[in-house]
């Protein structure tokens, strides 16, 4: 059975970036009908929350990102430590005492005599006796010896890639003051889980190596792994910079439609149009993890409106009869007032602005030169009520008496009676405003 996983540490919300991965590892398993966990990487209990496990799950709900279950690594502290000491046993766990400020000037000497910056596993070479001596003034963290040889997989987006362990730093898996590292817990969780596919952002390429040959040591199954590329800005630039402008919630708040963000993640980056899908199954159905390509991907925030003015106006009065209802507008009016204005309405919010022009109406916008042509015009407004043929009725008397035609005629009657150039359709908007003229 096919078992994704979307792994978020809650130190954050939801941002466009990792959305992503949540969106791939979601349609994965529900495509194989297969089964979706949300596990939250909380094992560093400073910065973890409880305000951003709420607000994770909050953010997956809006999108219909269904889990099947939910796991918290700080649940499993005992797992890890068992794994922990199966690695000491086998001799694939080291314990290291350099201190930050020791490591960051190995690393400076490196690449000055420009080496890589890979750890140069100094403590492994101590003897009992030194590392009693140096733990009664250190705290030790411990590493993972990796197995210098290359170590090959066969990525969903990257293809077959091959990173050999010589180049990369033993991975610390245990802090100085015994937390647990991502690394470790994840592998664990990966192998207990069974889980099957691994998608992550493209930044994580060198810690699956790690983790491939950690799953190895541990005799779990290596799951397949794909990384998506990241998003960059609209300019090519480091989206992370703006990922406070990019929180679902802020694009939630924004009246971003769920469909909107969900149609446009699924097919970013791929060899697919981007289009407006109606459901998450039709969004499923077309989805194919090859199609997408390696390279940054480019995001633009503004993209996602258009959609959810698409998004919008596909919905049926049915869909909207909560807003409407709050908006005030009243039942037997919903179905001609929202077939008026689906298509003139950038968010279901912004329908509001529709329905007080309808109800209350506008200051009426009228050119110096276009005053008198309107004070005439109003003169020949048909008394309420108004019907779908009001607009054509009154335009044509008025382009009669007048002599005016086409946009010279329309937009100053349009202004006059909304306040706006732009808007409805006037033949459809003219029987619901219940002030103008009156
Ligand atoms: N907590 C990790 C992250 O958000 C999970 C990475 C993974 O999928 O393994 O980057």
């Amino acid at each position: 059975m096919t078992i994704t996983r979307f792994a978020p540490s809650p130190t954050g919300y939801i941002h466009v970036g990792n959305l992503r991965t949540a969106l791939f590892n979601y349609m994965i398993a529900r495509k194989a009908g297969g089964s979706f966990i949300l596990r939250l990487d909380d094992t560093d209990p400073v910065r973890s929350k409880q305000e951003y496990i709420d607000g994770i799950m909050e953010d997956l709900t809006w999108l219909g990102l269904k889990w099947d279950r939910v796991e918290k690594q700080s649940n499993r502290l005992d797992r890890y430590e068992e794994a922990a000491q199966t690695l000491r046993d086998m001799g694939r766990l080291y314990e290291c005492f350099e201190t930050p400020v020791e490591l960051d000037l190995k690393r400076k000497k490196q690449l000055n005599m420009g080496k890589p910056p890979v750890y140069d596993r100094s403590s492994l070479k101590l003897s009992e006796e030194e590392k009693a001596e140096l733990r009664k003034t250190r705290e030790s963290h411990w590493r993972f010896r990796l197995d210098w040889k290359p170590i090959e997989w066969t990525d969903g987006i990257l293809g077959d890639r091959s990173i050999d362990g010589s180049t990369v730093s033993d991975p610390v898996l245990i802090k100085g003051d015994g937390q647990f590292l991502y690394t470790m817990a994840s592998v664990c969780d990966d192998i207990d889980y069974g889980i099957t596919h691994v998608v992550r952002g493209a930044d994580h390429v060198t810690n699956t190596a790690t983790q491939i040959q950690i799953i190895q040591a541990l005799g779990g199954t290596v799951p397949a792994f794909a990384h998506h590329s990241l998003l960059t800005g609209p300019q090519g630039e480091a989206l992370s910079k703006r990922l406070g402008v990019l929180a679902l919630r802020d694009l939630r708040a924004q009246g971003i439609e769920p469909m909107a963000v969900l149609s446009h993640m699924a097919r970013l980056g791929s060899t697919e149009p981007i289009e407006l899908c109606s459901s998450l199954d039709q969004l499923i159905e077309g989805f194919d993890i090859a199609t997408f390509g390696a390279a940054p991907t480019k995001f633009d925030v503004e993209d996602l409106g258009p959609l959810t003015a698409k998004y919008v106006a596909s919905l049926s009065v049915e869909d909207m009869v909560d807003q409407l209802t709050d908006m005030g507008v009243p039942a037997d009016v919903q179905p001609d007032f929202w077939n008026a204005v689906r298509e003139n309405t950038a968010t279901r919010a912004e329908t509001a602005k529709w329905w007080d022009l309808c109800a209350n109406g506008a200051a009426p916008d009228v050119a110096d030169e276009d005053k008198a042509f309107v004070d005439t015009a109003l003169t020949m407004l048909p008394e309420h009520p108004w019907t779908n043929e009001t607009w054509k009725a009154w335009t044509g008397t008025v382009k009669d008496a007048t002599g005016r035609k086409g946009r010279g005629l329309f937009m100053p009657l349009r202004k006059a009676l909304t306040g706006m150039e732009h808007g409805p359709d006037m033949s459809k908007l003219m029987p619901l405003l219940q002030k103008a003229g009156v």
